[in-house]
């Protein structure tokens, strides 16, 4: 086997088009500077609304055909290689919005065994050996069933890892700060009459925004905006980038901010020694792997 880079960076997803959404800049620096970069996400998202007209007739296994492909193409936007579907495409299917019946489905992410599907990605913990696990917090950051699910697997298998001889440095999840969303969302409404999308969306409708005491670390991904934008245009059956790539869309049509700077919290691990700053400004600070 060849040998991995020094610095390793793994980030569970629940459907194709998250990982850009939440960290498409912060992924593309990490593989710029030469970090390992492993995505896995958990389904093919075959549930997911979809946007261009011309393509709506692509529903279930097709649909997930598809944005496995979309998936290939905003990777190869950031400068990923690595990117697995926990268990295999199509291992575990898409659970809907809370509340549908399809969050019954027994072959749904929902409905897995989460000791079953966190022993799996315990294997790819063991395989790359992460210092940092990026995922979402145990809301999933906006309640979406699979989002819930990702975030109990993720951390169910660094707990399985961490038994089988491997512990990982540094778990984060993915948020946002009030202050910047608030900010944010004030300047999207300024801007709205400019913007392809009638309405704005709130700060509620953004997945993991938090009182910005709990933001542990700050990403500055300014340089990698436009390879993150990219990515998101890849996922075109979900996002609707605005031209100027200052605002998104998702099926519902609200614009929404684009950040390029991305904010975690650190929940497992030491934060770096301080070095006079609030906030860590890399996800590997402290581990002794720096760029
Ligand atoms: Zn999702």
């Amino acid at each position: 086997m060849t040998e991995l880079p020094a610095r390793r960076l793994l980030l569970v997803h629940a459907h194709p088009d998250d990982e850009s959404i939440n960290n498409g800049a912060t992924m593309a620096r990490y593989a710029a500077e030469g970090a390992h970069v492993t995505l896995v996400t958990c389904t093919l998202g075959e549930r997911g609304e979809v946007i261009p007209p011309e393509l709506r007739h692509l529903t279930g296994a097709a649909l997930g055909e598809h944005r496995l492909r979309e998936l290939t193409a905003a990777m190869a936007e950031l400068g990923v290689e690595d990117v697995r579907l926990l268990g295999g495409a199509g291992r575990y299917g898409d659970s809907g919005m809370m509340g549908l019946a399809d969050n019954d489905d027994p072959d749904c992410f929902w409905r897995a065994d989460v000791d079953t599907a966190a022993a799996t990605l315990a294997e790819v913990i063991l395989e790359i050996r992460p210092q940092v696990v990026v995922a979402y917090d145990d809301h999933g950051g906006y309640g979406h069933p699979d989002h819930i699910q990702a975030h109990r697997v993720a951390l169910r298998a660094v707990e399985h890892a961490a038994r089988a001889g491997w512990t990982v440095p540094k778990v984060y999840y993915n948020r946002v700060p009030r202050s910047v969303a608030e900010a944010a969302f004030a300047r999207l409404r300024e801007e709205l009459p400019a913007l392809p999308f009638p309405k704005s969306a709130a700060v509620s409708d953004v997945p993991g925004v938090v009182d910005d005491a709990s933001i542990t670390t700050e990403i500055d991904g300014t340089a990698y905006a436009a390879a993150k934008a990219a990515a998101m245009r890849a996922h075109a059956t979900q996002i609707d980038v605005a031209p100027g790539e200052r605002a998104f869309a998702l099926s519902n049509e609200l614009a929404q901010p684009l950040f390029t700077t991305e904010y975690y919290q650190l929940v497992q691990g030491e934060p770096a020694p301080d070095d006079g700053r609030n906030r860590e400004s890399d996800l590997f600070a402290g581990t002794g792997e720096v760029a």
